[in-house]
């Protein structure tokens, strides 16, 4: 089950919802694709399906933190891994077009978060609703 938080700065405006984790349609890779956007990512998982069922993935929405300019970027992760084959899709940063790490926080509340805009240490992290 996912968890929405409220990221917040206390210098500066910066307030900003995250959606993590993992609902029902992430359970599959079929059900995956029924929402997966991405035409690249979704060609991969098509070819994950037709030649290899037993393939393993791991799918949660994530939060990526831009190395560079410290964008925080909540997006999906998928890693699926066959005997075979192996794939991990890769995001940019919006603000500075730097590639993202490969694989993104998944537990929002562990970590000290910088904030994007201004710099200063530490958001403040309060989850708000459960979602799916
Ligand atoms: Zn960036
Ligand atoms: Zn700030």
């Amino acid at each position: 089950m996912g968890v929405a938080y409220q990221l917040s700065c206390g210098h500066c405006t910066y307030n900003q919802n995250m959606y993590m984790g993992f609902g029902f349609s992430y359970c599959s890779l079929s059900s995956i694709l029924e929402w997966y956007k991405d035409d690249v990512g979704r060609q991969r998982i098509r070819d994950f399906i037709q030649t290899d069922k037993e393939a393993s993935f791991e799918c949660f929405d994530g939060l990526y933190v831009c190395q560079s300019c410290h964008y925080l970027l909540n997006e999906v992760y998928l890693h699926i891994k066959s005997d075979s084959d192996d794939y991990t899709n890769r995001h940019t940063c919006l603000r500075c077009s730097a590639l993202m790490p490969s694989k993104p926080i998944d537990q929002i509340e562990d970590v000290q978060l910088d904030c994007p805009d201004c710099g200063n240490e530490k958001l403040s992290v309060q989850s708000y609703m459960d979602w799916d």
